[in-house]
């Protein structure tokens, strides 16, 4: 699905570099095959040992780091990030990396995910005297390793990350050191490579394929590893760690390239297309997907039920950010200029339509009646993932409780308003046993689809979420 008009979007992508001489470089191809996590923003801090340095703006990633700015950075390590700015607003000021300086040393960040208790703590730290450059929640962090009282960063980052609650994968590049942090519940996606004797960090390992980087394995719930001239260590800076990834990374999020703890995302999502035809036996002459994220479940969906899959939509490429529009009236004109039904098709024929996932129910209703305009005579909605009934705090944009459809809807009434001859939902014991193959839940978040949320949610970041 089309995150921009579907109201679904994730915040951030962070990959680093530590030991190579085109470690800026890379760290551009590296973002580059992020860019599917946010296209707002985007920055490269870099490290020659002495100094870093930052290039950063608002835009893709092609776009502010042209070969003149490219030429400027120099470093043997860096760090980078894309953004979709959601939580503490868009602007200049809150695109990463941040960047700060102090008598010991500079500091930059990257982080992808979202604090829950990054009010609370910006208001202690206020109250105690500090003055924040930007909205963003990032910011905190820096503020506590400067505040901690120990000597050593390695302990400051430490006791500074005990105090974080929420979802967060953090890149911290000083002049001679890059850290590499993980939340205890390791909500995000966040793998180690090596390339050579240089180590390479990303939100997803399709960046480590297209610069040749050999994975090593992921990030654990509560691990710190530091990266420096003597190698390369591990510690955990949290005990209580309960592994809880978000299940929409393999849903909707992540590239189908990559691999999220060893299981490559498009096969999770072809096996829920699998789960999908075993919940959902239907009767009909062709299946198609969503573009792009629901082609990898519609293909499984075609294959497990025999039914001919078959390219009933297309996505129409070349529709830039300019059309990306926040109102409810441009959304649905975004759903016309995005996608085109394929009338030679779906004419005459009763069609399975494939979606990873409904937010507002507007893009839904827009396809089944492209669908239909185009001479389906039934169409079949079926969903790879659960109804989203709450917001998400962890780092995804959901839309606010109010805006999703099925908050207060069953999913007759959803049905009936998108207008589809029928509508179904993959079950979470279906989904997560797609995933990995084993009965339960245990070790995602499904937070959205259930209201269990993996860390306890502050008063208000809830309040903030549920007006948004
Ligand atoms: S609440 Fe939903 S979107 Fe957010 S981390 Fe959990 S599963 Fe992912």
């Amino acid at each position: 699905m089309l995150a921009e008009i579907k109201g679904l979007n994730e915040e951030c992508g962070v990959f680093g570099v530590w030991g190579h001489p085109d470690s800026a470089q890379l760290t551009y191809y590296g973002l580059h095959s992020l860019q599917h996590r946010g296209q707002e923003g985007t920055g490269i801090v870099v490290s020659n040992g002495e100094k870093l340095r930052v290039v950063k703006g608002e835009g893709l990633v092609s776009e502010i780091f042209t070969a003149n700015v490219m030429e400027e950075l120099k470093g043997t390590s860096a760090v980078g990030h894309v953004r979709y700015a959601t939580a503490g607003g868009g602007g200049y000021e809150n695109v990463q990396p941040l960047l700060f300086h102090s008598q010991t040393g500079s500091l930059a960040l990257a982080h992808n995910g979202n604090l829950v208790n990054a009010n609370y703590l910006k208001h202690q730290l206020e109250t105690q005297g500090s003055i924040f450059q930007t909205s963003s929640d990032t910011e905190v962090l820096a503020h506590l390793i400067r505040r901690s009282g120990f000597s050593q960063i390695k302990d400051q980052v430490k006791n500074a990350l005990s105090m974080l609650k929420g979802a967060y994968a953090y890149l911290i590049l000083t002049e001679n050191e890059l850290m590499v942090a993980l939340d205890p519940h390791g909500l995000r996606p966040l793998s180690l490579a090596c390339l050579g004797d240089a180590y390479v960090v990303a939100s997803e390992t399709c960046a480590f394929d297209v610069i040749g980087a050999e994975y090593i394995r992921d990030i654990r719930p509560g691990e710190l590893l530091i990266i420096n001239k003597d190698g390369i260590t591990s510690e955990q800076f949290a005990f209580n760690s309960t592994k809880s990834i978000c299940a929409m990374e393999y849903i909707y999020f992540s590239r189908p390239d990559s691999n999220i703890q060893g299981i490559n995302v498009h096969t999770a999502r072809k096996n829920m297309g699998k789960r999908l035809a075993v919940e959902a036996p239907i009767e009909a002459d062709v299946v198609t997907g969503v573009p792009d994220s629901s082609i990898s479940a519609a293909i499984g969906y075609a294959e497990a039920t025999g039914i001919p899959y078959e390219m009933g939509l297309i996505k129409n490429k070349y529709v830039g950010r300019t059309f990306i529009q926040p109102t409810q009236s441009l959304r649905e004109q975004g759903v016309k200029m995005k996608l085109s039904a394929v009338r030679g098709v779906v004419e005459g024929k009763r069609v399975v339509m494939v979606d990873d996932s409904i937010v507002r129910g507007t893009t839904s209703r827009r396809i089944v009646r492209l669908l239909k305009e185009a001479g389906a005579t039934e169409v079949h909605v079926v969903i790879s993932s659960p109804p989203i009934k709450n917001p998400c705090f962890y780092g995804i944009d959901t839309s606010s409780k109010e805006e999703l459809i099925a908050s207060d809807k069953s999913v007759e009434e959803i049905r009936q308003l998108i207008g589809a001859d029928s509508l179904t939902f993959l079950s979470a014991e279906g989904m997560v046993g797609a995933i990995v193959k084993t009965e339960g839940t245990n070790g995602f978040c499904l937070g959205c689809f259930t209201g269990n949320y993996p860390t306890e949610i502050y008063p208000d970041t809830l309040q903030y979420y549920y007006q948004k």
